[in-house]
This record gives structure tokens, sequence and C-alpha cells, in this order.
């Protein structure tokens, strides 16, 4: 590449040159781009990673990664990502979930009085989280992983976001209360009829003023009296997050089969995020409308009984010409107190009338006027409301003009009456925020995902150092989260049936591992329960919902995410499973495979079914072609001895198309295998058998899903084995070719075919 580039660089400085010759050029200007060449090596590491990492890769690449990360605003963009999940949590927690059209309702509440612990440890859970998993997986595809300081950074950030979204709402909340303070208008009417010593409106602002104080006193005894009540109704639905899920999964998995399903399995916590919220605020929202009525209830009760002690009172003095000055109502030598004492005594006074109770004497009171003040002219009020007066300032506890007072008393009391109806309790009134919040971090609990199944983690949220990570309801079968054994079908296997010898690749970096090795890259899991017999059920359970419609609705899922055929298989018992595979050997005894090469080859096609003998339901077949070909051993046990003795050497040419029409010949006639596996050497090339291998492909795609091929090959190359690898490929499970293979070889290649057969079915 670089001798290209430079060749152009020498073209081009010739061609100016030529031109500057022919013209006159004022000016020429020479622009030299760096290599990409560096780049090439770090690719193949990406692309093809192996065991140990170059030396210079990994010196270098985290630089440069770190470069292209600024250049490209990757980081920009992984900061803002973390913003928008806080936001979104914020405002969740505040308004609930986005509607249809993805808008919060944003009904500013004015009542936030304080933060939620909750909702920050929530959101840091989810922030940790998106870091851990989301974001290191991302990194490791590139085969880098976030340092220490490097989490750190991005956890720092996120909880300064945290904090100036905290900041910005108790700013906000300041402003909304300097708003209520400046209640201009009211303050002018008042300060007005002070200065104008009006006492009649001065009468009518203080009764309003009573009236409105006493419905917040009547609502604040309500709430206090029954707070607690509420809180206990609403821990009513508290579970933990494993009994949560056991729940849902009784629900979703066992009882009946609903469509809920694939969101419940395929992203399950987002699932339980949404179940909960929904659950608690529907909970919640019907404890406020129970508990809004029953206030409106007591109120209205209350209100109306004083409403009509008021209307009787008002009855002795509704005639009043001129109004009688408070002054008037007491007789002649109690007036050595100033004005204050008796407007506060009347303002009493008038109080145990409408409550129907006697606190104080009325015998200051002149005679004209102590029928309006006996006590047993009223009804007394008996509610379980009461109004403690005490706790209304002195000043509020004035009457001026007695008239005008009961008269506006009895007006405003209409005035609420006629809008009970529009009081509605809010969240924050009962402080179930913060409750809410609790309960949901509760029942959500721990925010990982299995790393395997997806499922979420159901141990409790205890932020214990120690935490392991489990699914106490087991984990769920690993296709559901794209997990495939092949090209084409879903692993149907939960994280508890694989064995630990199986060999898993490995999403993030395309390296085989053992599972054993993988649990151990994932020590804060617990993959299986201590108990067999809950394996079982979980296993039993799965193998039924995959069956009855979940592994449809899986597969159709799969197919458009990864926009090929996805071929359904039903989940069967482990045993079935085992070994019950179809090996069909096929070998070249063309004139070039004559001596030394054919005992090489033999010898290497029995040492594999040799070590096929401990599996139980193992099946052999052996063709064996030149020019043409036979079948010498058809689908039997392997047996050792008794297959040597079948395979036996002829000469002849080298020709594919019998060998392949023979094994579908073999393949149409024994039925019922998990797995048909064409393992193939030739050591010469022939001609792309394209009748036969088309037919391959007519074979129902249940039975073509089941069928990989090895092709090996003596030649360093082989342009129709590639084709049909190819074909293959595109329509069978599997299918690998490898050039170069001496006969030597064969013992060791399909052995390790075989033994990653047994062990990979589990996978
Ligand atoms: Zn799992
Ligand atoms: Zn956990
Ligand atoms: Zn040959």
């Amino acid at each position: 590449m670089i001798q290209t580039i430079d060749q152009q660089w020498n073209n081009n400085a010739k061609f100016k040159q030529e031109l500057l010759q022919q013209y006159i050029i004022i000016d020429t200007e020479i622009e030299i781009k760096p290599s990409e060449n560096q780049f090439y090596e770090v690719f193949n590491c990406i692309t093809s990673p192996k065991d140990t990492m170059p030396e210079n890769f990994k010196k270098n690449f985290p630089k440069q990664f770190n470069s292209i990360m600024r250049d490209q605003n990757g980081w920009k963009m992984l900061y803002k990502e973390l913003y928008v999940l806080i936001k979104q949590e914020i405002d969740y927690q505040k308004y609930g979930p986005p509607d249809q059209q993805g808008n919060q309702n944003n009904k500013e509440d004015e009542t936030i009085s304080s933060f939620n612990p909750y909702i920050i440890t929530s959101i840091i859970q989810k922030v940790e989280n998106n870091i851990k998993i989301k974001y290191n997986n991302q990194f490791a595809q590139y085969g880098l992983i976030l340092t220490d300081v490097g989490e750190r950074c991005i956890f720092y950030y996120s909880m300064l976001i945290i904090w100036r979204f905290l900041c910005y709402q108790r700013w906000n909340s300041k402003n909304i209360q300097q708003q209520h303070q400046n209640n201009y208008q009211t303050e002018l009417i008042r300060c007005k009829a002070e200065i104008n010593q009006d006492n009649q409106k001065q009468s009518c602002i203080k009764a309003t003023e009573l009236v409105s104080k006493i419905q917040t006193l009547l609502k604040k005894e309500f709430l206090d009296r029954t707070k607690k009540e509420v809180l206990q109704q609403k821990n009513q639905v508290s579970m933990s997050s494993a009994d949560l899920i056991s729940k849902l999964d009784k629900e979703l998995l066992i009882d009946t089969f609903k469509k809920k399903i694939l969101s419940y399995t395929t992203d399950h916590k987002s699932f339980i995020n949404q179940y909960t919220f929904d659950m608690l605020k529907q909970v919640q929202d019907k404890l406020l409308t129970d508990y809004s009525n029953k206030y409106k209830k007591e109120l209205s009760l209350y209100l109306q009984s004083i409403q009509q002690n008021a209307k009787i009172f008002f009855k002795y003095i509704k005639n009043q010409q001129k109004e009688v000055k408070t002054i008037k109502y007491f007789v002649e030598d109690a007036k050595q107190q100033d004005k204050i004492f008796y407007e506060n005594y009347l303002f009493r006074l008038l109080i145990q009338c409408l409550l129907g109770k006697i606190e104080d004497k009325i015998d200051i009171i002149e005679k004209q006027y102590t029928e309006i003040f006996q006590v047993s002219n009223y009804n007394p009020v008996n509610y379980q409301l009461k109004i403690n007066l005490q706790l209304l300032n002195q000043q509020d506890q004035q009457v001026y003009n007695l008239k005008s007072f009961v008269e506006t008393l009895i007006e405003e009391i209409n005035l609420i009456l006629k809008n009970i109806d529009q009081i509605q309790f809010k969240q924050a009134e009962y402080q179930l925020d913060v409750e809410f919040g609790k309960l949901k971090l509760q029942m959500n609990g721990c925010e990982y995902t299995c790393p395997c199944c997806k499922r979420k983690c159901d141990e409790d949220n205890d932020n214990d150092s120690n935490h392991i990570h489990k699914c106490q309801n087991g984990h769920q079968i690993r296709g559901i989260n794209g997990i495939l054994i092949s090209h084409n079908s879903p692993s149907l296997f939960t994280c508890e049936e694989i064995l630990d010898q199986c060999i898993l690749i490995t999403l993030e970096t395309n390296l085989q591992k053992t599972w054993k090795e993988v649990k151990k890259a994932h020590s804060n899991w617990n993959f299986k329960n201590i108990y067999d017999a809950k394996n079982n059920e979980n296993k039993e359970k799965w193998e039924k919902v995959w069956n009855i419609g979940l592994g449809r609705l899986i597969c159709l899922h799969l197919e458009k995410q990864l926009n090929h055929q996805i071929i359904l298989s039903q989940k069967s018992s482990f045993e079935i499973y085992i070994s019950n595979i179809h090996y069909i050997l096929i070998l070249d005894d063309s004139g070039s495979m004559q001596g030394e090469k054919w005992d090489n080859a033999k010898n290497g096609a029995l040492h594999c079914i040799k070590s096929l003998e401990n599996a139980d339901s193992a099946k052999v077949s052996v063709i064996i072609f030149n020019g043409d070909a036979r079948i010498v051993v058809e689908c039997q046990k392997p047996n050792y001895s008794q297959i040597s003795s079948c395979i036996s050497y002829k000469g002849g040419n080298t020709a594919f198309d019998p060998p392949f029409k023979m094994a579908l010949q073999l393949i149409e006639k024994h039925k019922g295998f998990n797995k048909i596996q064409i393992l193939f050497y030739t050591d010469g090339e022939a001609g792309y058998p394209q009748a036969t291998i088309d037919q391959f492909f007519q074979l129902p795609p249940q039975i073509r899903s089941r069928i990989s091929l090895t092709a090996c090959s003596g030649e360093k190359s082989s342009h129709s084995l590639q084709q049909m690898i190819e074909k293959f490929s595109q329509h069978m499970q599997l299918a690998q070719l490898k050039n170069s293979v001496q006969p030597m070889e064969i013992q060791k290649v399909w052995t390790e075919v075989v033994s990653k057969n047994i062990h990979s079915q589990l996978v």
C-alpha cells in the first residue's frame, strides 16, 4: 500500500513538473497525508484476536483508541448517554413513565420538599451497570477495557450530573414558595382595609382566612391521622425482587401463555422495572383516591354541621340594621379591657356556638344578646375531624363585625362545599414519594443481568460488597439472549445445564473458551442453584414454555434482529440430546492415496471411531470413494475392531459426486438424529458436484440445520471444495474446509471435531 501511494505521489509530482514546463503555474501546494499503515496491525489484532496480544498493540493502541474516541466524539456520546439516562430517571421518578408519544406530562409538583435518597441509589446502580457491563463490553470488542481511573471518571461525572439536577430542583421549589408569599392581591386588600379601619371589610377578610385556615388544619389533621394506615397499606404490596420474579414467572411462564412473554424474556430487566413502577403507581393512585374521598366526606360533614350552626347564629343577628360594634355586646362594667380583648372574646364565643360546646362563660354579655350565645341553641359537632384552635394565631381570632363575619363564613363554607370534588391528595402530601422510591428500589432488586442468558439478578439489593449475582428463580434459555449454537439455531440450554468442559465462543473477542473459564471470568455470578431439584424444576419450566410457543416467538424475534432464517427446534430432555449424532466418514482411496498415505488415513478414521465408542447413541457410516463410491459401514454403533475390517483400499480416479450422493442417501434413510456430522478427506482435486449438492439443499430445513461438514484436503487449495463449503455454510448448520491436511493429521483433526461435538451439544 505504501508503495502504491508513493508511486502515485511520484506520478503526481512528475505530472505537475510536466505541467509546469508546459504552462506557467503560479503556485503549487504539496499536501502529505500520513500513511494509514500503522492501523493495519491493530486492525488485524481486533478482527482476529489471538490468545496473547502483541506487545506494541498493548503499548500503543489504548492511546490511539483514546484519540479516536476523542476525535470522533465517542466520549461525548458516552457522556451524553449517561446524562440522558440520569435525566430520564429523575423525570420518571417525578412524573412517571413518558406517555405513548414519549412526552413527559410536565406538571410541576409544588410540594418537592426534599430529595429522595432512593432515586439516587437507583440512578447510581444504573450508571454502574452501564459502566461495568455495557461500556466495557463495547470496549472489549476492541480488545480494551476501562481502567479503574477511567471507570471513576465516568462515575464521578454522573454524580456531578445528579447533584446538578438536585440543585435545580431545590432552586425550582424555592421559586414556587416565593410565588406564594408574594400573593400581592390579597395583601393589598387587607392593607387597604386596615388603613381605612374598614371593619366590615376586615371582618370579611378575617372570616375568609379563618375558613381557609380551618381547612388547612383539618387537612393536616386528617393526613397525620391516616398516614400510618396509608403507608401500611402501601407496604402490603412490598415484596423482594426474587418473590416478584417468582410471581411473574408463574403468571407469564407457567399459568397461561401471553404475548407479553417476549418482552418478559428478551428484556427481563426493563420489564421488571416497568412492571414495578406501574404496579406501585397503581397502588399509590388508588390509595390517594380512596383517602381523598374519605377526607372529602369527613370534611363535607364537618363543614356542613358548622355551617348549620352558623346559620342558626345568623338568624339572631341578620336583622341588625346597622352592625352592632363588638364592644356593645359586652356589659358596661366589663369594659375595662382593651379592644383586642373583646374581639378575641367574641371570637371564642362564636366558635363555641359553631361547635356547640361550652368553653367560656357568657356572663359578661349584655342581657339582650345572651340568647345568641346560648350554646344549648346549637347542635354539637362531633366528628372524627377535630380542629385545634390553639394552632391559630392570636390575630386570626378576632371579630370586628359579627354580622359580616358570620355571613362571610357561611358563604366561604358554601364555596368549599361546591368545589369539594376537586380535592385530590398528591403523593408528596403523604410523603409517599420517598416510600415509593424505597419500594421500587427493593422490588427492582439488583440491576445486573446474566451475561449469558440476560435474565435479571434476583438477589436482594443490599449494598453488600460481597453481593453475588444470582437467578434464584432459575436462569433462562440462552437462545433468548440471541446465543446460537450454529449459524441459525438458538441454544436451548439454560445456564444451569451447561457442563464445565463445553466450549463457548465469547461474543466480545470471538475466542473459544470453556464454560468453566467463562464462569471464572464472571466470578461475581452464580450460574447454578445448589439444589438439583430446583435446577430440574427450572429446566422443565423452560422446556414447557419454549415448546408451547416461546421458541417460535424468539426465533421470529431473532430473525428480525439478525436478518436471516432461524430454525426452531423443540427443547427436549438432556438424555436424548447427548451424542445422538450420525457420523458419516468419507475417505479417498484413489491411486494417489496408495501405501503409507492410505494406512495413515485409515488409522486416523479408526481412531476417531474409537473415541466415539463411549458415546451411547452415536452412529457411524463410512463411505470410501475414488472415481466411484461404496458404503462400507452403514449407520452402525461405533466399534473399532469390527469397522476396521471393513475399510480397505481399492484405487482409481477421483470424483466428488459419488460419495456425496451416497451421503445424501444415508441421510434420507436414517432419520431421528440431532446432528449429522460429515467428515470428508481427499488428497486431490475433482469437479464440483453441482447436481448432488443442490439436492442437499432440498432437504427439509429441520434436517439441514443439523448437518455439519468438515472437509479436509491434502491440496494447498481446492476450488470445488471451497465452493461446496460456501454453499453449505449458507444452508446447513456448519461447514469448514481445512487445506493442506496430510493423511497423518486426519486423526487429530477429526478427533477434535468429534470431541467438540460431544461437549458443545450442551452449549
Ligand atoms: Zn444465565
Ligand atoms: Zn446482583
Ligand atoms: Zn487421488
